[in-house]
């Protein structure tokens, strides 16, 4: 039923409902194992009542807000009707994912932070309601088929199978082109599989949605790295046009003595040996960890939040401490996933930065040197310097260090390509209106684009390259 067909809802009554929380396992019972940590959403009549507090405003803010625009409102009129597929149907219009963004999206700066209900009031639980009808939808009838149009006889690479090479390869399939998607990891699915843990992302939602793709007849070319294993001139070749979704895949580095001491790991590396099976990794990967009693992960942001959460879970492990140089105001993750962190026991250190590993005899880290820090004016990202305290210099034992201080693109590709611009930290150039980089035939989006972010603006960004490289194509049929 669109905007204007819905009655007129009773505003002030709905204003008067309370908001209905998700029920959490146990912080004490959830550690011990690495299954997702919400039980399940909500029951219909829950779920119904949830609903119920959208309030159907007029202008939708959260809709705007949404960076893939999906219809809440719309949505939550038919499940607040108990229509839970067609709720489920009307955000898969715009998402190919929405349990994956239902279940980790930061909300609060997005949709439920510009929910009008939220201005006084606990916004309408957006996420948490699509994630329900979402589940609702898969587990019990299955990803709906998608319509595929008839071959148009093109063929198109896909660089890279997280969400935003995932997004291009649906869409594109469903236009009747035909779809190769290239990773140089052993699995498709990018940092959804290769990153986010199963307790925050149950890993089989990835795996159930690469199986509809498969079936869509998206083909998938593993262990194959672009620019090695085979480069875009070769691809340009066989292939009507390219995809880039490498995503933003380097983990910076501290630059401080001792950071390659033994005990030390970057995020992505303790992250994928810490939560997935080593058959789903490459060779070098597959060494259990070695993680002592006491862990320390240094950076402040959802990466680092998975890092603690992954720590906590380890049954060797006794204490976790999140070491971050600003206070907890300035954290750029998820407020949720702190306090997910916090009610697991995860302690958190403010104002304070290593500035030196120390190691024994073996090369093992044993300690680390750090500064407090206090806070001076705001930098260029608008929040404030930290500024180090002179002579607070202390030391802090410690088995294991992670370090966690965000992501890079990585420049190879951009460097061996002929023509294919980038800006000088590696991230590719493009046409904000097509996703076309500077070499013809080639699009890109996702972090490779934009810089580590999100799934939903990575899904965003590829949509925008789905449109220019369908029209490029199109041209190219006609020509
Ligand atoms: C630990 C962690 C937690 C996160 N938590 C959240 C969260 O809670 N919410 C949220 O919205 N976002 C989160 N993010 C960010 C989110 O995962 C990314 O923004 C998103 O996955 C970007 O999608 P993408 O498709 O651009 O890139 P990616 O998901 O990084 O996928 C890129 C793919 O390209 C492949 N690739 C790279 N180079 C090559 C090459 N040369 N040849 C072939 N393949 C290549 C990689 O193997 C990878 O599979 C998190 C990120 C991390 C690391
Ligand atoms: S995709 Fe993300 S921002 Fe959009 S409605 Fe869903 S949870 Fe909100």
């Amino acid at each position: 039923m669109s905007k204007q067909q819905r009655p007129k809802v009773d505003r002030k009554a709905r204003l008067q409902i309370p908001p209905n929380n998700v029920k959490k396992r146990p912080p004490a019972e959830r550690i011990k194992d690495f299954e997702e940590i919400y039980p399940f959403f909500y029951d219909l009549e829950t779920a119904k009542l949830e609903a119920q507090r959208c309030i159907q405003c007029p202008g939708a803010p959260c809709v705007k807000a949404c960076p893939i625009h999906n219809d809440i409102p719309g949505a939550f009129w038919l499940l607040e009707h108990g229509d839970l597929i067609g709720a489920a149907n009307t955000f898969r219009k715009t998402s190919i994912m929405p349990e994956v963004c239902g279940r980790i999206c930061p909300q609060e700066i997005l949709c439920e932070g510009s929910c009008v209900v939220g201005k006084k009031n606990v916004p309408v639980h957006i996420g948490k309601l699509e994630a329900y009808v979402a589940d609702y939808q898969r587990t019990n009838f299955g990803l709906p088929p998608r319509e595929k149009a008839d071959p148009v006889g093109q063929k198109i690479a896909v660089v890279g199978a997280g969400p935003a090479g995932l997004e291009v390869a649906e869409e594109m399939s469903t236009r009747g082109y035909a779809v190769t998607v290239f990773d140089a990891w052993p699995e498709p699915g990018g940092l959804l599989l290769y990153g986010i843990p199963n307790f925050k992302l149950d890993k089989e939602i990835v795996t159930t949605k690469i199986a509809l793709l498969e079936e869509l007849g998206v083909k998938f070319t593993c262990n194959t790295k672009v620019g090695e294993d085979v480069t875009i001139d070769e691809l340009l070749d066989g292939y009507d046009a390219v995809f880039l979704g490498i995503g933003a895949p380097v983990c910076a580095s501290q630059n401080v003595p001792g950071e390659d001491l033994k005990g030390i790991y970057y995020a992505t590396d303790y992250l994928v040996r810490g939560n997935l099976a080593p058959e789903l990794l490459p060779e070098h990967q597959r060494t259990p960890l070695e993680v002592g009693k006491r862990v320390a992960v240094i950076g402040g942001g959802d990466t680092a939040m998975d890092c603690v959460r992954t720590s906590i879970r380890l049954p060797q492990v006794e204490t976790v401490t999140c070491v971050y140089r600003r206070t907890e105001k300035e954290m750029p993750g998820r407020a949720e996933e702190r306090s997910n962190a916090k009610e697991e026991g995860v302690q958190f250190e403010f104002l304070t930065v290593p500035v030196r590993y120390i190691g024994n005899d073996d090369g093992q880290v044993t300690a680390m040197e750090c500064v407090r820090m206090e806070l001076g004016e705001p930098d260029s990202s608008g929040r404030r310097r930290p500024i180090p305290i002179e002579g607070s210099n202390f030391i802090q034992e410690v088995d294991t260090v992670i370090l966690s201080l965000g992501y890079w693109p990585d420049p190879a590709l951009g460097e061996k390509t002929e023509n294919l611009q980038t800006h000088k930290w590696g991230l590719f150039v493009v046409d904000e209106e097509t996703g076309a980089t500077s070499r013809e035939g080639v699009f890109a989006g996702g972090d490779a684009v934009r810089g580590a972010d999100l799934v939903v603006t990575a899904l965003a960004s590829a949509k925008v390259a789905v449109k220019g490289m369908d029209a490029y194509l199109k041209a190219k049929r006609s020509a």
